[in-house]
């Protein structure tokens, strides 16, 4: 079906979107512009994003302004002010600097949407440490991969995420140097201490150090198709495409409350769900809860948000519900919604004009990119379904790979190909974490191949066709078949396992594993239920199938790897395509 674009009028506009004319701003941008909006530190001392997001508001005439507003699940709230935000990452920098950890060490946080989490962010940039967000609904298993090779040496956590997820491991982990427990109000051991006590030993002054615009700031960890996860380093120079996003997509304005409802234990919740709205000296919300029809509503309302940057599982799960906000709440605030992650269906953007008075504009990132590359501009037109444009200073194509190893640009319209980027912007990841090969092989023929799929229209709108490797997305969070199979191959019954997102309505895709069994080992619907308990206890809810199916011959190719794009087919019914690889197809 042919969805008309949403054709945006003056008229609509209660404040003026800052980008209206894409073409001429595409053309004049330059990001040595963009720099010149960031304060620096004081002295010409280098770029820190703790700098230009908190500091430099504390210290001007925003520092009384809110700047976080944090709502608990129990239904009470703290406000932060930039000057609170300023003394309490200054704590933070200090403890870090008096407990010996310096410049590039990683700081690692494990805990759901607390304070303590966005103050450890914001102090870990301040001492020039590296920021390590896990997603708090991980198993043990993936926190531990992530802890090892992200060389974590310092854990913030609660107690309980420490009690389930870490100390048994903990031995496994030589280089974790100490962990700090949000909810203890004194040091259980040496190395397991209590980060209000040491907070509040804690100075309110520190000196940020001279701070390279190149020096590593967040480490994000990834999902791999192959192998385990792969941690995205990114430097401080990247606030500068979080900045201009801020502006350009997300069209923030002096005044505007936003909220941006994805946790920080992925890239979108730290981009945007600290960084990007701090940088200008907006107030952010954070909500403790998770998705809630109508807390969300609520918080829409009763926080005055303006700017909404959400998800589509969630739009969804609002859309399935048959509400129309609009109607039963005061959503007069809101100005501009946007949508990432995952592709979000063109009636979700049509729902959103009717039931929350305002289409839902699509943006596409990825962890790798740091920040926002295409989107569609509160400012211009919706195509529904589409991705949108480039980001002014962006270089975006449709691609396709030679049988020489190089790629050439592929000029037609709407023809299917790998979306590519040009290289070379501040906020590009600048390496796996331990995995130089890995970064290598993303680069060819001087561009960056995302590994999506991706089609151009005529007015230069990209559309998202697919993935082009085996990765799931399932409620808009990665997940690497690798590590699940990884998982279910540990259970003694377990043979063979091969992993793959099978489409669902709501959560984009769901996990699903093919399972073959040991010999004397028989499928039954016990065996089902203590696979998915085992992997959910070990990988987490997030990230543990949802599905598993019993098959004795999973298909394989010469080399003896399943091959998961076979899985697939057949559970969609879909052409198995070229089976020359096949084992058993000679
Ligand atoms: P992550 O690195 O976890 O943020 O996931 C990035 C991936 O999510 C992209 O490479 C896409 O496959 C998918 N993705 C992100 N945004 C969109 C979008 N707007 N439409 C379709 N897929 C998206």
């Amino acid at each position: 079906m042919h969805w008309a674009p949403i054709r945006k009028k003056a008229e609509w506009w209660t404040t003026r979107p800052n980008l209206l004319n894409y073409q001429q701003t595409v053309a004049s941008f330059s990001w040595d512009d963009v720099r010149r909006h960031c304060a620096g530190l004081p002295g010409g001392k280098g770029l820190n994003i703790a700098h230009e997001a908190v500091d430099r508001h504390a210290t001007g005439p925003m520092g009384s302004s809110l700047a976080l507003r944090w709502l608990g699940r129990d239904g009470t709230s703290r406000d932060f002010t930039y000057d609170n935000l300023r003394e309490q990452s200054n704590r933070f920098a200090n403890l870090l600097a008096n407990l010996g950890i310096g410049k590039g060490d990683t700081v690692a946080v494990l805990a759901d949407r607390i304070p303590d989490i966005y103050i450890a962010a914001l102090g870990t940039f301040k001492n020039t440490s590296v920021f390590c967000p896990l997603f708090a609904a991980f198993g043990p298993e993936p926190v531990f991969q992530r802890l090892l090779r992200g060389d974590a040496r310092l854990l913030v956590t609660t107690e309980r995420q420490y009690r389930q997820k870490v100390s048994s491991l903990r031995t496994l982990l030589p280089k974790l140097q100490v962990v700090l427990l949000v909810d203890v109000g004194d040091h259980l051991a040496d190395d397991l201490l209590s980060l209000p006590r040491l907070m509040a030993e804690s100075s309110t002054t520190f000196s940020i150090p001279p701070t390279s615009p190149e020096d590593v700031a967040v480490l994000h960890f990834t999902s791999g198709t192959t192998g385990m996860p792969k941690g995205a380093i990114h430097v401080h120079n990247a606030l500068l495409v979080h900045y201009v996003t801020g502006a350009y997509v997300l069209d923030f304005h002096p005044g505007d409350v936003f909220w941006c409802t994805a946790d920080p234990g992925w890239v979108t919740g730290t981009s945007y769900g600290i960084i990007a709205p701090l940088l200008h000296g907006i107030t952010n919300i954070v909500d403790e809860a998770d998705f809630d029809a109508v807390r969300w509503c609520e918080n829409l309302q009763n926080q005055k948000v303006s700017v909404w940057y959400t998800a589509p599982t969630a739009i969804r799960r609002l859309m399935r519900l048959g509400i129309a906000p609009a109607k039963d709440y005061d959503l007069s605030r809101l100005r501009v919604i946007h949508s990432v992650g995952e592709p979000l269906n063109p009636e979700a953007v049509v729902w959103g004009q009717e039931a929350l008075g305002l289409p839902i504009h699509d943006n596409w990132w990825q962890t790798e990119t740091g920040g926002i590359m295409i989107a569609n501009y509160p400012g211009m037109d919706i195509k529904p379904g589409s991705m949108g444009r480039p980001l002014p200073g962006i270089e975006a194509a449709i691609v396709r790979r030679t049988d020489q190893g190089f790629v050439e640009v592929i000029e037609e319209l709407d023809l299917q190909g790998d979306l590519a980027l040009k290289p070379g912007w501040p906020s590009m990841f600048r390496g796996y974490l331990h995995d130089e090969e890995r970064y290598r092989k993303c680069f060819v023929g001087g561009w960056y191949l995302t590994g999506d799929l991706a089609r151009r229209d005529g007015d230069g709108y990209f559309w998202f066709v697919g993935r082009a490797d085996d990765i799931i997305k399932t409620s808009g969070h990665m997940v690497g078949p690798f590590e699940v199979e990884s998982t279910l191959m540990e259970h003694p019954a377990v043979a063979e396992a091969g992993v793959i997102g099978k489409p669902d309505p709501l959560i984009g895709e769901l996990v699903k594993a093919f399972v073959s069994l040991k010999p004397g080992r028989q499928p039954s619907d016990e065996m089902r239920l203590e696979l998915i308990g085992f992997a959910r206890k070990r990988l987490g809810s997030a990230v543990a199938p949802k599905e598993i199916e019993f098959h004795q011959n999973l298909p394989k190719n010469k080399a003896g790897k399943i091959m998961r794009r076979l899985l697939r087919a057949r559970e969609l019914g879909l052409p198995e395509g070229d089976l020359s690889t096949l084992e058993d197809s000679s």
